[in-house]
């Protein structure tokens, strides 16, 4: 049996997303901007997709930019608030956001900014009081995810974007983990940008979205007349369609499969600590996305049970910034003060395409392999 619970890392691309793709891969090639009538067909077909994440999202179709990757979304936005911020240098964000976020800050520190990398608890969570703290005069933007890729904790953005708002600070929201777990509403978050990616949705790699609320101000990272002039390049078209495909599911699917999804990490959660003692869950745990699970056992490295369980088929992530032969611990288990010398976690992230079954052998395969380092550890140090 094969199981693949890494669907925070990617996702496979749905059957339906894949059929709408095909015809613009194959027939309907042509340009969008083409004054013929096969290159209007396709800037329709990309429209109907602008007009399918803009419901999605609760946003006006004009204030949606297809872009290439969440990374590029991120980065856009954060640069053009910077490029329009009249002389202000502070930028707010979370010692927990994304490395596409991160690295934009460290690029504008040498630029002469001035950033703020919020601490977080031991549970990953963001302090109001910290944040309010953070805000001076001289701010002019926070980034901030809704919700974390690796411990799943969502955020109060609608809360901390009032703050902002009242300070005359724009908002960009990272919105890559929530898009199709919890309702991600525009209007309701009060976001000035926002970004999310097609491929952790059951779109292909390389299509995005970049959400700018009208009004706000912008400039393009990448110049050129499409997209209104906001993101050059010609457009992407069967990807474009794909991603309008797997906007359109969302929306109909109104959030019933991830309950099935929720039912199975819980489930997953709770079979784990029936059957093993010293079990640690990292995270908010009772504010999650609902896939996610960031889970540690004593005396049983997460790197070590990533490898052998993947000889059983089982494809997860381990806690680590990367998979090299000398894992070093990710920036957002090190923010939290992880106790990672005991607990060094999984971490396990479900979708609809899991069973029942699925999950069951998983659990059968990570206790025996809990169970077996365990009695190795407990062998070495005797
Ligand atoms: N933000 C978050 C929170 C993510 O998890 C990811 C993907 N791991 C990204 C941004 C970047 O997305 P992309 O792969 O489309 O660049």
């Amino acid at each position: 049996m094969e199981v693949y619970v890494d669907n925070n890392a990617t996702t496979k691309v749905d059957e339906d997303v894949l059929n709408a793709m095909l015809p613009y891969l194959k027939e309907s090639f042509a340009n969008p901007s083409s004054l013929y009538d096969s290159g209007k067909k396709t800037r329709k077909a990309v429209n109907a997709a602008r007009s399918n994440v803009a419901k999605m999202l609760n946003a006006e179709e004009k204030e949606i930019i297809f872009t290439a990757s969440a990374t590029e979304s991120n980065v856009t936005a954060i640069m053009s608030a910077a490029r329009n911020s009249n002389g202000k240098k502070r930028i707010i964000t979370s010692k927990l956001e994304h490395a596409s976020i991160l690295e934009t800050m460290n690029y504008l520190e040498t630029q002469g900014f001035d950033i703020v990398y919020l601490d977080v608890d031991d549970k990953g969570r963001i302090s109001t009081e910290d944040f309010k703290k953070a805000i001076n005069g001289d701010t002019f933007l926070v980034a901030m995810m809704l919700a974390n890729n690796e411990l799943g904790n969502i955020y109060p953005i609608k809360e901390f974007c009032q703050i902002a708002h009242e300070n005359n600070i724009l908002f960009h929201c990272d919105c890559t983990q929530a898009v199709g777990k919890i309702k991600v509403d525009v209007k309701e978050l009060g976001v000035d940008t926002l970004s999310f990616s097609g491929h952790k949705i059951h779109a292909p790699k390389g299509v995005a979205v970049l959400y700018v609320k009208e009004g706000t101000p912008y400039t393009p990272l990448i110049f050129g007349h499409q997209e209104n002039n906001r993101r050059g390049g010609t457009e992407n078209v069967p990807y474009i369609i794909g991603l309008g495909k797997a906007a359109e599911k969302i929306v109909e699917d109104n959030f019933q499969s991830i309950e099935k999804v929720k039912e199975l990490r819980d489930y997953f959660e709770e079979q784990i600590k029936s059957k093993l003692d010293d079990v640690h869950i990292y995270g908010d745990v009772d504010n999650r996305i609902p896939n996610t699970s960031n889970i540690a056992f004593l005396n049983a490295n997460g790197n070590e049970l990533a490898i052998i369980l993947e000889a059983s088929n089982i494809s997860l992530s381990n806690g680590s910034a990367c998979n090299t032969t000398e894992p070093k611990p990710s920036d957002v288990l090190v923010a939290c003060h992880a106790n990672l010398k005991d607990y060094f976690p999984i971490r396990v992230s479900f979708d609809s395409y899991n069973t029942k079954e699925q999950v069951d052998y998983f659990i059968n395969k990570l206790v025996l392999n809990v169970n077996m380092l365990r009695r190795k550890n407990n062998g070495n140090s005797n």
